[in-house]
């Protein structure tokens, strides 16, 4: 999960936006709060304090556009960008919660974009609806785009809807039905990932949205001097971590289906190399070359329990550990490594060199956020989490 909010926080600074960190807990005297909450009251946290009333986070934007209300924003500073990974909370009736797929918290990360007009606005919209796409293929999947907008829009905009389809070069579902001036938006997009049962899971949102500005009184001061309301893009790139997350298990599920070993990233795996001594003696060998690897920025363990060698790797497998390397006295007198690599279809063992192994690592790793690991470096030392 850190190491996706790392990779969604680079994605954003990419694109020069400010992150920023609001309160989770809002007031419901808020004009926009009170109107959400008697819209969706069934579906939001409720909470009493001080006599006063307050809701728990259901998405970010009325944090980030009480900080632009208050904000001294001129043309010249637009596109004006803020994120935020904000932990938000939906009350899902007991049936819906499903798994990583639907929780009732989740973490949300949502950039909005403020645009000087809606040409602008259409700009920065085909960028970050190509920058979505992009990272799915980072991740090894496509998404199907439903679009939702209203016919007038459309008219008004085929060039833009041509240009939105010509990034992807896939079919998109246009929906025109919506109806003129019912919603703040002008164009809702939404892109499915499809999961291994061949369901679709709405993972990433976009809206071109042209009536939250003047709502919450959010402006800026044009080349002439006057006040003038911004058009805003929101947009969920990565959707919720959650989710996320679980399109990269339904996508390992989908490998076992074609018959391969389910693997996560490299970058990714919680555990990327193990070491597995055969007997105690092969211990401070093996704490030795699991430190080199640690010094290397690679997540490594050792499997000091006292327990076969067959299960130790029956447990490297099962726990889809990448790579993992036995060191026994033939290991320990000569310096090359016998590691296992799981590859599609099985692990296939290689005798490498230490340094060569490292060098794979950082290579398959490039330009991937990197965290230490979070558990113990020994096996032995770490408690069984049913
Ligand atoms: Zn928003």
């Amino acid at each position: 999960m850190d190491l996706l909010s790392d990779y969604l926080l680079e994605k954003i600074l990419e694109e020069g936006a400010y992150p920023v960190k609001n309160s989770c807990m809002y007031n419901v005297s808020a004009e926009p709060i009170r109107r959400h909450v008697e819209l969706f009251g069934d579906r939001v946290y409720l909470l009493k304090a001080d006599d006063q009333e307050f809701v728990l986070r259901y998405a970010a934007c009325f944090g980030q556009f009480s900080i632009l209300k208050n904000a001294l924003i001129s043309y010249r500073h637009l596109p004006l960008k803020l994120f935020e990974l904000a932990d938000s909370f939906r009350l899902e009736q007991s049936g819906e919660v499903s798994g990583l797929f639907r929780q009732r918290r989740f973490s949300m990360g949502d950039l909005h974009v403020l645009c000087r007009d809606l040409k602008s606005a259409k700009q920065e919209f085909l960028k970050l609806y190509k920058k979505a796409h992009h990272s799915a293929h980072d991740f090894g999947w496509d998404y199907v785009a439903v679009v939702n907008m209203c016919r007038s829009f459309y008219e008004q905009n085929r060039d833009f809807i041509s240009d939105l389809m010509q990034a992807y070069r896939k079919p998109m579902l246009l929906y025109l039905g919506v109806p003129d001036d019912k919603y703040y938006w002008v164009i809702n997009i939404d892109l499915d990932y499809i999961d291994n049962l061949c369901r679709p899971v709405e993972s990433v949102g976009m809206q071109i949205d042209i009536g939250n500005a003047e709502r919450f009184g959010i402006q800026f001061i044009d080349e002439k001097g006057e006040r003038r309301y911004p058009v805003i893009i929101h947009a969920a790139l990565m959707g919720s971590l959650e989710r996320w997350l679980n399109n990269i298990l339904e996508n390992a599920a989908k490998k076992q289906k074609q018959g391969k070993l389910p693997s996560l990233p490299l970058w990714l795996s919680p555990i990327q190399v193990r070491i597995l001594p055969i007997a105690d003696r092969h211990i401070s060998k093996t704490i030795e070359i699991a430190n080199k690897l640690k010094g290397s920025r690679a997540r490594v363990d050792i499997d000091d329990r006292p327990i076969s060698l067959q299960r130790k790797i029956r447990d490297a497998r099962e726990e889809w550990i990448p790579l993992y390397a036995v060191i026994g006295d033939r290991e320990v007198r000569n310096d090359k490594l016998a590691v296992s690599i799981r590859e599609d279809e099985e692990y296939k063992n290689k005798q490498i060199p230490l340094e060569e192994l490292i060098q794979s690592i950082q290579s398959k790793c490039h330009n991937r956020p990197f965290r230490k690991s979070y558990v113990s470096m020994k096996l032995s030392r770490r408690p069984k989490f049913a």
